[in-house]
C-alpha cells in the first residue's frame, strides 16, 4: 500500500495509519491514551533535546531512518550526562511513501527505543505532496545522572578517547548511494552501557560529545573552543577499519571529517585515563575505543601525522555529505 493524502486528513485512514503502524509498534502505556499530550514523571535536573531526520536513503546497510531518529536523540541526552527516559516521535510523510517500508521504520525504532530504555510518549503524523519521502523529528527528555558535564570544562591533562571506529555511517551511506558494495555498516547505535558504565565507576568526565556530521575534528575544535584550550591528538591512534580505511583511500576521503552515529569522545582527568578507556572497551560499543591524545594549553587542535610531522585540525568546511543524517 502506498500513502496518499487521504492518510494525513485526520479522519478514518489517519486513524487506520496510527494504529497499524505506530502504535503497533510503539505502544505504552502513556501512548495508548492518545490524549492531546502525555503526562510524565521526572525528578531533579533534566536534559531536553530535539533533532530532525532527513537521510537518504531511508534504509541503509547497519540501520534505517528510524533506528537513527531514537539513537541521534538518546544520545545527545547521554552526552550531557541524562539518562533518557521519553522521546517524541514527529512523522513528516511524503504521499507516494510504502506502508511496508514506514511499518519496518516504526518496528526498527520501537526495537532502539526499547533497547536504549526510552518510551515514545507522544507522536504525530503529517502527510504532504512529494513523492515517497519520509522525516522524522524526535525531541527527547532525560534525567540528570551526572551534573556539570560540558563542552566548556576540559583542562589541560585530561585524556580524550574516542569510544570506536570512525566514519563508519558516512561510509555505508556513501556506498549505498553509490551503489557501490561492501560490507561497510553504519554504526548507528544507542551509546547508554558506555555513559552509564563511565558514571558507575565514578570516572572524572568532564565533557563528552557524540561524534556525529562535521566529524571528529568538528568536536575535537568545539572541546578546543569551548574550554579555551589546546587539544593534540596523534594520527596512528585513530581507530578506522581495514575498510573504511581502503574506501576512504579510494575517494579521498578523511575519517576525521566523516559522520558517524555510534560513537563519542570523552573527556576525562588524565589521571582517570586507563580505567576510562578499560570501562569504555568493556561496554557495549566500545571495544575498538582508543586514547588519541589529550588537552593541553593553547589552542587549536594539533595531530602528530603518522609520518611524524604536524599539521593543524581544522573545522570541516562546505557541505560535507547531504542528507547523511
Ligand atoms: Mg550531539
Amino acid at each position: 500500500m502506498k500513502i496518499n493524502m487521504s492518510h494525513g486528513s485526520g479522519g478514518a485512514q489517519t486513524s487506520g495509519l496510527i494504529n497499524d503502524i505506530f502504535l503497533k509498534a510503539f505502544g505504552n502505556k502513556i501512548l495508548n491514551r492518545l490524549e492531546d499530550a502525555a503526562v510524565l514523571s521526572l525528578s531533579g535536573k533534566v536534559a531536553y533535546t530535539t533533532d530532525s531526520f532527513v537521510v537518504t536513503p531511508l534504509i541503509f546497510a547497519g540501520g534505517d531512518i528510524g533506528r537513527l531518529s531514537v539513537c541521534g536523540t538518546v544520545n545527545d541526552l547521554l552526552m550531557m550526562g541524562a539518562v533518557p527516559k521519553y522521546l517524541t516521535a514527529g512523522f513528516i510523510i511524503e504521499e507516494g511513501a510504502s506502508a511496508q517500508t514506514l511499518e519496518r521504520i516504526a518496528q526498527s525504532m520501537a526495537k532502539a527505543a526499547k533497547e536504549a530504555g526510552v518510551k515514545i510518549a507522544a507522536g504525530d503524523t503529517k502527510v504532504v505532496e512529494g513523492s515517497g519521502g519520509v522525516y522524522i523529528n524526535t525531541s527527547g527528555i532525560g534525567e540528570v545522572v551526572k551534573s556539570g558535564i560540558s563542552i566548556s570544562n576540559c583542562k589541560a591533562g585530561d585524556a580524550i578517547i574516542v569510544s570506536g571506529n570512525l566514519g563508519e555511517h558516512h561510509a555505508a551511506i556513501l556506498a549505498e548511494r553509490m551503489d557501490v558494495q561492501n560490507n561497510i555498516k553504519s554504526d548507528c547505535a544507542p551509546l547508554n552501557a558506555i555513559v552509564v558504565n563511565l558514571i558507575q565507576n565514578n570516572i572524572a568526565v568532564h565533557c563528552m560529545r557524540d561524534v556525529t556530521r562535521g566529524g571528529l575534528a568538528t568536536v575535537l575544535n568545539e572541546i578546543a573552543s569551548g574550554s579555551r584550550c589546546g587539544v593534540e591528538i596523534s594520527e596512528t591512534q585513530l581507530p578506522v577499519s581495514d575498510e573504511v580505511r581502503g574506501f576512504c583511500d579510494i575517494l579521498g576521503l578523511d575519517p576525521l571529517y566523516m559522520a558517524n552515529e555510534g560513537k563519542m569522545v570523552a573527556v576525562v582527568s588524565g589521571r582517570h585515563a586507563k580505567k576510562a578507556l578499560e570501562t569504555i572497551k568493556s561496554s557495549r560499543y566500545g571495544k575498538n575505543a582508543r586514547i588519541i591524545g589529550s588537552v593541553v594549553e593553547g589552542k587549536g587542535v594539533t595531530m602528530t601525522t603518522a609520518l611524524g610531522g604536524r599539521r593543524a585540525v581544522d573545522v570541516l568546511y562546505g557541505e560535507g555529505l547531504p542528507r547523511i543524517c
